[in-house]
């Protein structure tokens, strides 16, 4: 194979990013937006040992779910990576996806449910982080196109609602009427599916906020900003830096989720599509199948969302978090939805729960919903010793989730149901509950 030379290639997989994969002799070769069963004119642009990657040039015999993007920056700005497909292939793909990962990592002989998908798959997105350009003197929000720092303007998004739209639109000629180009890295926009009430959090490279006529005028021409922070960060690395300062407004943003409450702040984790955040959290609650005896562990609790969705229907609930704010959210959400059996914990769960188990306690179900690098080992082997019956997995990661999973079956513990629900329509990404229990020895 060469460098920059043409290919026919059939597309007979689909990787974990949801580019399609075939061969050409030995070597295996990624082709994004290549979809399933077709037959595709590329061009390889990178060689690694025993893979390649390749460009679509033509699409030589489509997938009959091949469709035109809605969206004209479809492949470009590094979302949307399965627009080209119908959004029953985009459920298809996703469930060979998680299939996959179970057969062929974990070698699991389980049939992977049918991904519960949304019933509109647009405009879901109750997050976004908008990179700031400024070139050629023109204030633009955007994103950055997959490794690499080529700008794509945000252009009326179509995850986004109209209303989040509109405020970046705002957002863009305020900057430039302001003055205060370059000064911006990046903006978050949070926004209440409940309410449309928006958090609006400015990264800037710099430590001091001087703009606060800017706020001022943020506040009153766009009064569903509820809540404005500045952030400093200097690592390229990450989105967001460690500080947050309240510029003005409400620390918090509420949402809600079935009808609990739920007070988030900017550095915690909550779930960008709400609707289906709900079809996951009953899923795991169906589950469970609480009686209302059981003591349950939420590890990896972000603001409780979980704990309180199953403190409805346990006796106990025991929230464990590593990032101190987030706790402070959870117990403010239990108490502001009048829930007084959960407990919350800020500590990593790899160090916590070893220790809380070794002490002659005990929980009658575990659930754990971990950040894409999965479970430490640690966490897996305290579950494992103490036996604990019943384990939920949520993952957000099929290649780490089947890691994981496989290391608990061989250790005593059988996989009943495995459930991808998709809360990333257009994307790839794909979140899966699993119900795990121990075996009866
Ligand atoms: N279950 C929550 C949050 C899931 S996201 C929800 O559904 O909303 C994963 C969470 O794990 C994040 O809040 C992150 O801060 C936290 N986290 C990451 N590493 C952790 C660790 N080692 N121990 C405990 N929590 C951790």
């Amino acid at each position: 194979m060469e460098l920059e030379k043409q290919y026919e290639v059939e597309i007979t997989g689909i990787s974990h990013q949801g580019y399609g994969v075939g061969r050409i002799g030995e070597l295996v070769v990624f082709v994004p937006q290549a979809m399933l069963e077709e037959l595709v004119l590329i061009k390889i642009i990178a060689i690694k040992k025993k893979m390649a990657m390749g460009k679509l040039i033509e699409v030589l015999q489509p997938n009959p779910h091949r469709q035109p993007p809605a969206c004209m920056q479809s492949g470009q700005c590094g979302g949307c990576e399965l627009q080209h497909g119908s959004y029953a292939y985009q459920l298809a793909a996703k469930r060979k996806i998680v299939q996959d990962a179970m057969c062929k990592l974990a070698r699991l002989d389980i049939e992977v449910k049918p991904v519960l998908g949304m019933k509109e798959p647009w405009r879901y997105r109750n997050k976004g982080v908008f990179h700031a350009d400024y070139s050629q003197g023109i204030v633009r929000l955007g994103f950055y196109q997959p490794e690499s720092h080529s700008f794509v303007p945000a252009n009326q998004c179509l995850l986004f609602s109209q209303a989040v739209n509109g405020l970046v639109c705002w957002l863009e000629s305020a900057i430039q009427n302001t003055g205060l180009a370059n000064e911006i890295d990046k903006i978050m926009i949070r926004e209440s599916s409940t309410s449309g009430a928006c958090m609006v959090v400015f990264v800037t490279h710099a430590h001091k906020w001087r703009f606060s006529n800017f706020v001022e005028q943020l506040q009153r021409e766009q009064p569903q900003v509820v809540s404005i922070y500045h952030n400093v960060n200097t690592n390229p690395k990450v989105m967001l830096g460690r500080h947050f300062q309240l510029l003005a407004g409400e620390d918090t943003i509420l949402d809600t989720l079935d009808g609990l409450q739920f007070q988030i702040s900017p550095q915690s984790f909550f779930q960008v599509n709400c609707l289906q955040a709900e079809v996951l959290y009953r899923k795991a609650l169906e589950y469970a199948a609480l009686t209302g005896t059981e003591t349950v562990i939420d590890a990896y609790c972000g603001i409780g969302t979980i704990s309180l969705y199953f403190a409805r229907h346990a006796a106990q609930v025991i929230g464990v978090e590593s990032i101190a704010q987030a706790t402070k959210d959870a117990k403010r959400n239990a108490q502001e939805n009048h829930i007084t059996n959960c407990k919350f914990i800020t500590a990593k769960t790899e160090d916590w729960l070893p220790k809380w188990l070794a002490q002659k306690n005990t929980a009658d179900l575990i659930i754990v919903d971990p950040p894409r690098k999965g479970c430490d080992t640690a966490v897996l082997d305290a579950i494992i010793q103490s036996k604990i019956a019943k384990v939920i997995y949520i993952s957000c990661n099929p290649s780490t989730l089947a890691r994981d999973v496989k290391y608990l079956t061989q250790f005593g513990y059988v996989v009943e149901e495995v459930q991808p629900v998709d809360l990333f329509g257009q994307g790839w990404h794909v979140e899966v509950v699993v119900s795990i229990c121990r075996k009866n020895t």
